[in-house]
């Protein structure tokens, strides 16, 4: 596969799968755009082949989003976004009974509010340009529901509706839209998990491991290359959820 002509925005691609995506892209020769809500790390632009161009914001800030990308778009030798990875999310878990009302808020602002802010005007580039691939990076939880994570796994399953609802409004002008659905990634949030909720969760997956954040980028990378699968979620998580 090859993306030399094509731009790629990851959100959250500071670190984590986000940043596992961004080198897949890089590696198949496409331009990045790393974005994080903290200031890319020096050490992380130089590690790709091509320089990336960067952006800094908080997705759930809908104004700071539109600014953003309405710079960019200005920028004068900026020719679009072919392909649009929502990757940036967080957790703040906690049983039901026992979540602060600003806790649910927070993750839902974030990751699913936070990736309409993002979509919305990209969204309207592609409808224009006529084509677009956009992947959200979703969770299994969105499909299968966990303890602790009322808040984020109701904005993952949101991201699937949204998945589908875009896929149909943009199938016309050629823009594809799918989600991934991770299980349980090596990254920093699972490496905030106790050791008995790691030993538990990996008696529940059936190839007895955690994924690597490059078993979702591989995926990311086939969705972007495909040109005939639309609306749909490639769940990627050793069996967790069959
Ligand atoms: P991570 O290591 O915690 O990295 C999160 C990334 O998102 C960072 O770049 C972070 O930027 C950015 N971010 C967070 N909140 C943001 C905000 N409000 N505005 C802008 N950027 C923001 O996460 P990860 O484990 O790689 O997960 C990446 C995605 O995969 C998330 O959507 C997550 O829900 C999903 N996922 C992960 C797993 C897993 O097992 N790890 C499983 C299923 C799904 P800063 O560096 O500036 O904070």
């Amino acid at each position: 596969m090859n993306f030399t002509d094509k731009t790629v925005l990851v959100t959250g691609s500071s670190r984590g799968i986000g940043l596992a995506i961004a080198h897949a892209f890089d590696k198949l020769g496409a331009r990045l755009i790393l974005h994080a809500r903290s200031a890319i790390k020096p050490e992380v632009i130089a590690s790709f082949h091509q320089e990336p161009l960067t952006l800094q914001f908080d997705i759930a800030d809908a104004k700071a989003a539109e600014e953003a990308l309405k710079a960019l778009y200005k920028q004068d030798d900026f020719e679009g976004i072919d392909i649009l990875v929502n990757n940036a999310g967080i957790t703040k878990d906690q049983i039901t009974i026992g979540m602060l009302p600003a806790d649910f808020a927070q993750v839902v602002n974030v990751n699913l509010n936070g990736t309409f802010n993002v979509t919305q005007p990209i969204f309207k580039k592609m409808i224009r340009q006529k084509h677009g691939s956009i992947i959200n990076i979703s969770s299994v939880v969105g499909q299968m529901g966990n303890v602790g994570q009322v808040n984020y796994s109701a904005a993952k399953a949101g991201l699937i509706g949204m998945t589908k609802t875009l896929a149909k409004e943009g199938a016309r002008r050629q823009i594809q839209v799918n989600a991934i659905a991770p299980g349980m990634i090596v990254s920093d949030m699972t490496d905030q998990l106790s050791d008995k909720a790691r030993k538990s969760l990996l008696e529940s997956i059936p190839l007895s491991r955690f994924g690597s954040a490059e078993d979702v980028a591989d995926v990311a990378v086939f969705l972007a290359g495909n040109n005939y699968i639309t609306g749909q979620t490639i769940t990627v998580d050793g069996g967790l959820h069959i």
